[in-house]
């Protein structure tokens, strides 16, 4: 193992996907630069603190802000891979453009900037996310998501989050083309469900399953198409990306074609105390009463999505990166305790 070591570089080492992908790098003995906000004391860098004191001298973190140009160079000294994981996930703000695609954008242009100037690094694997691949369920109903598939049908008032994702990864596609000495390998998972590493998490997937637990679902819920992933087979994808010589393009990262309701399902086992939702609510209704409860939930959003199933092809990432996917449902319940030991549900 000793021999094989590198350092790698990870941006957004808070995050709820970067928080496994560092695991399992130093668990398999790598050296570790990771990027965070601020370096200044936040409860946000506990779990890397730990880390650090379990792997001493493998983990290091740098500062870095996705919208200050250069900032992420010392991070990147001397490593050969960065995973570039850092973008703002959440569906809830108030000035898309500002809070969402100039963030993701941008900040992608400063991270391969900052590459483009590291002569160390080789490879660069991007977390992107199939909503760089589609906007809404209807359109993909003529065949299954794969590679292929680019979201065409978001804009800064409809579904901005993947219009965020969708840019920044036809910006990162358009750097690597401009130069030869690195490569890109882009990771495109589904909705991302399992324990976090930290118990402070703001991860979207943390407000999703939340909504499970508080009592907003308790009158139902609408067929909603969903691909489904366990947190830690996604930063094994990211892994098995930067380690595959011959790995190229874009990997749709997806263990379960479903809908959200399979989050309920797998909940009903271990916690049916808590008002889970247990039946399908008809479209016309949610079309009716949905924007009023949720604004997210216009009602372009529920008239392209529910009552369309998802259905993907992940061929791709299980011939070439050799990827076997695990049962979400455990990891859906361990994701949902955290939340109960955190009190979320206590108010
Ligand atoms: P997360 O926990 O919110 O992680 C996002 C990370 O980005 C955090 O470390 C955050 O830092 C950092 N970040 C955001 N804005 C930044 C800025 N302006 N400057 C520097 N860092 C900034 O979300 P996640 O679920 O782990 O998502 C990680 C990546 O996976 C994202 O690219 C997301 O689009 C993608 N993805 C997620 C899912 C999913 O279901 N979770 C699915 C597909 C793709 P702070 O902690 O300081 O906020």
């Amino acid at each position: 193992m000793q021999k094989q070591q590198q350092t790698l570089c990870v941006t957004g080492g808070t995050g709820y996907v970067a928080g496994h992908l560092i695991q399992q790098l130093l668990m398999a003995g790598h050296r570790v630069h990771a990027t965070v906000r601020s370096l200044s004391k936040s409860p946000k860098l506990a779990a890397l603190y730990e880390l650090a004191d379990r792997y001493p001298d493998q983990l290091e973190l740098f500062q870095a802000e996705l919208m200050t140009a250069g900032s992420f160079r010392a991070a990147m000294r001397g490593c050969t891979t960065v995973f570039h994981t850092a973008s703002p996930f959440t569906m809830r703000v108030a000035n898309p453009q500002r809070d969402l695609v100039e963030p993701a954008v941008k900040g992608t242009q400063n991270v391969l900037q900052c590459v483009n100037q590291i002569e160390s690094v080789q490879r660069v694997v991007l977390t992107s996310s199939v909503a760089a691949m589609y906007s809404d369920v209807v359109d993909c109903q003529s065949k299954p998501l794969d590679e292929s598939c680019w979201n065409t049908g978001a804009s800064l008032d409809h579904q901005p989050y993947t219009l965020s994702k969708t840019l920044a990864e036809q910006a990162a596609w358009t750097m690597a083309e401009a130069q030869s000495r690195w490569d890109l390998v882009v990771i495109n998972p589904a909705l991302v469900v399992g324990p976090a590493i930290s118990d402070q998490t703001t991860s979207e997937s943390f407000d999703i399953v939340k909504q499970f637990g508080d009592g907003r679902l308790k009158t139902g819920l609408p067929y909603f198409g969903i691909g489904l992933v366990d947190v830690r087979d996604v930063a094994q994808a990211h892994i098995k990306a930067a380690m595959t010589p011959s790995a190229s393009g874009r990997y749709l990262c997806n263990a379960l074609d479903t809908d959200l309701f399979e989050i309920a399902q797998a909940l009903r086992k271990s916690h049916a105390q808590y008002p889970l939702p247990k039946r399908r609510l008809p479209k016309w209704l949610v079309w009716l009463v949905g924007p009023a409860l949720d604004p997210v939930f216009t009602r372009k959003v529920i008239g392209k999505n529910v009552g369309y199933a998802f259905a993907s092809n992940t061929d791709k990432i299980r011939s070439q990166l050799q990827m076997e996917f695990r049962d979400v449902h455990p990891g859906i319940r361990e994701m949902f305790q955290q939340l109960i030991d955190k009190g979320v549900f206590d108010q």
